[in-house]
């Protein structure tokens, strides 16, 4: 590994992503088809290390992505399958999504007018539907909603080649939310069924996002939009999946220092930690500006020479101290884990109050991504 890495990086095991993917199909029926969701950079995990991979070792053939800019990098790294923009791109990029045949979602009819205004020829669209997500789509009754997407499917230069809604609760643990997943199913092939009645049909009709295809919701979904469970972590870990994914990432730092304190030292930033006795502190090469949480002052704890250690005192913005008085032989240059498969960004999150997602989505920019997967 390059010598610039070595103060916090991520490593990104590919075989984890091709276990996940493999694992998740066997679960899907088989005319569905896995489309990838990639955006944010594969939730933190790095687009350039993983897209590739997806296509070239497990033929992946769809792909989804937040905005324009993503859509276009995947372009530019050689993806040549269908790529769909989830979210918004301003009307004005009609051209561009034209230029590198990037599927874009469209919310509603005046959208769909206004990207038409600006196409300079043939953009393709997946209409969204509302059905419960109260997010993006056309909305109103099933009759309205179909009414909408057939005048979509009329205006010139655009091509419309699928409709797809979206899970609120696929995830959830109550009856109520198993309850709320079938109606917006339900609601969904509904809308379909009056397409198909009056003449439309649709190439891609998709409902299932991670959650929908471990759980079996949404069958007729023509394809399954694979995210967070690709990575290996859980939609909601209350919630247990058919197969265990592995956790794709691991996060990296080193010890810069290690002291001996005295009982009644303060430890960083607004000394909330007050050490009780004799111990030993390792400064550790990671912080907030990382995307490390800073939530975890006094919570987390990393691992060093294979023994669990507890951050002491506040996360600052590049470092943080932690416990490793009863760390044998400890040395400034060891390795430090903040994160892995036995402490994954799902239970840091659990400690810290928000989800998986957001953890690695918040490993910055400034952190290298590195794989030692050959493929
Ligand atoms: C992000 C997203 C997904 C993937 O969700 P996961 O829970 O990560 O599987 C699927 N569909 C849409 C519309 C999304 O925005």
């Amino acid at each position: 590994m390059e010598d610039l890495l070595m103060r916090c990086w991520a490593e990104i095991d590919l075989d984890a992503v091709g276990y996940n993917l493999t694992e998740y199909k066997k679960l899907l029926p088989r005319d569905t088809e896995l489309m990838c969701v990639v955006k944010a950079s594969c939730y933190g995990h790095s687009d350039e290390l993983i897209v590739p991979y997806l296509q070239e070792v497990h033929n992946v053939e769809y792909f989804a992505v937040s905005n324009i800019e993503e859509g276009i990098r995947l372009r530019e790294m050689g993806i040549n399958g269908d790529i769909l923009i989830l979210g918004y791109t301003p009307p004005e990029c009609a051209p561009k999504l034209h230029e590198y045949d990037i599927i874009q979602a469209c919310t509603e009819l005046s959208y769909a007018k206004k990207l038409s205004f600006y196409a300079e020829g043939r953009v393709r669209v997946h209409c969204a539907v509302d059905t419960g997500m109260t997010r993006i789509g056309v909305t109103g009754t099933p009759e309205e909603q179909a009414a909408e997407i057939e005048e979509i499917s009329v205006i010139e230069n655009i091509s419309l080649e699928g409709i797809f809604t979206h899970f609120s609760s696929a995830d959830g643990v109550d009856a109520s939310d198993e309850e709320y997943t079938k109606m917006q199913a339900e609601r969904f092939f509904r809308v379909n069924e009056i397409l198909e009645a009056g003449g439309i049909r649709l190439k891609h009709v998709h409902i299932k996002n991670s959650a929908g295809g471990a759980y079996g919701y949404g069958e007729g979904s023509t394809l399954a939009r694979l995210g967070i469970i690709l990575y290996g972590l859980y939609p909601d870990p209350k919630k247990p999946l058919p197969f265990e994914p592995k956790p794709v990432m691991a996060l990296k730092a080193v010890v810069s220092q290690v002291k001996e304190i005295e009982a009644g030292t303060a430890v960083s930033y607004g000394r909330t930690f007050v050490s009780d006795r004799k111990m030993k502190l390792a400064t550790v090469t990671a912080g907030y500006a990382d995307g490390y949480p800073r939530a975890l002052s006094n919570k987390g704890t990393v691992v060093i020479r294979g023994r669990k250690c507890r951050i002491t005192g506040r996360v600052c913005m590049d470092q943080f101290m932690c416990d490793v008085t009863d760390v044998e032989g400890i040395e400034v240059g060891d390795e430090v884990t903040l994160m892995d498969k036995d402490n994954t960004a799902d239970d840091i999150a659990a400690l810290i109050g928000t989800i998986g997602y957001e953890v690695t989505c918040d490993i910055t920019a400034r952190v290298p991504r590195v794989t030692v997967s050959e493929y």
